[in-house]
C-alpha cells in the first residue's frame, strides 16, 4: 500500500506520462515511413488508454498488478478503434486504410457513450457491479482514443455531428485530466447508488 506522498508521486507520473506518451506519439506521426507512422500511432493509442486506466486505479485505490488484465483490456480496445479504417476502406493495404475520406463508426463517440449507459443499466438492474467495471473501460478505451483524434478531425457525435479540431494543447491537457473526470464521474454515481438515488420507488 501507497503513503498519501507516494501516491501523489505516483498519481503525477502518470498524468504525465500520458502527456509525454501523447506527445512522442504526435513527434513520430511527422516520419516519412507509412507503417513506422501508422504503427507508431497505433501504440500510442494503445499506451495512452492503458496509462488513463491506470491512473483511474490509482486514483480509486485498487490494486495494478490484481486489475493488470483490465489495463490490457483498455490498452487493446483504445487500439481496436482504428480497425473501422480497414473496414471502411474494405482492404487490408495501410494505405487504402490511411487515405479515407469519411470516419469510420468506431470513431463517433456516440457509440461507447451509449454503450456505457446501457451496460450500466444493465448492471444496476441485474445486481452485476462487474459488468459496470467493463462499461467504464469501454468509455475510457474509446474517448482516450477520440480526444487523441479530436487533435485533427474533433469529436464526432454522429448523428449530431462534429466540433471543431481541438488546439494542440488542449488535447495535451484534456488528455491528461480525462482520467480526472472519469474518476469524479465514477464517484459521482458510486455515492448516488449508495444512498439509493437510482432506487426510488415508483409514485403511483
Ligand atoms: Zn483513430
Amino acid at each position: 500500500m501507497f503513503s498519501v506522498h507516494q501516491r501523489i508521486f505516483v498519481q503525477v507520473l502518470f498524468t504525465i506520462s500520458i502527456g509525454i506518451v501523447s506527445f512522442i506519439g504526435d513527434r513520430l506521426l511527422q516520419q516519412k515511413s507509412e507503417i513506422i507512422r501508422a504503427v507508431s500511432d497505433n501504440l500510442t493509442h494503445a499506451t495512452v488508454g492503458g496509462l488513463t486506466w491506470s491512473l483511474i486505479l490509482i486514483l480509486s485505490k485498487k490494486a495494478i498488478l490484481k486489475n493488470i488484465s483490465k489495463i490490457f483490456l483498455c490498452f487493446f480496445i483504445a487500439s481496436f478503434v482504428d480497425v473501422d479504417h480497414f473496414l471502411i476502406a474494405n482492404s487490408w493495404r495501410l494505405h487504402d486504410a490511411t487515405h479515407l475520406q469519411k470516419r469510420g463508426f468506431l470513431h463517433c463517440s456516440t457509440l461507447p457513450i451509449m454503450t456505457w449507459l446501457f451496460l450500466l443499466i444493465y448492471s444496476k438492474m441485474l445486481n452485476q457491479p462487474n459488468i459496470s467495471d467493463y462499461a467504464w473501460i469501454i468509455l475510457t478505451s474509446f474517448l482516450s482514443h477520440h480526444i487523441r483524434d479530436a487533435n485533427r478531425r474533433g469529436l464526432w457525435f454522429c448523428p449530431f455531428g462534429s466540433t471543431r479540431p481541438i488546439p494542440y494543447h488542449f488535447y495535451l491537457i484534456l488528455s491528461m485530466i480525462f482520467p480526472y473526470l472519469e474518476y469524479f464521474s465514477m464517484s459521482l454515481l458510486d455515492m448516488g447508488i449508495e444512498k439509493g438515488l437510482y432506487n426510488a420507488p415508483y409514485v403511483v
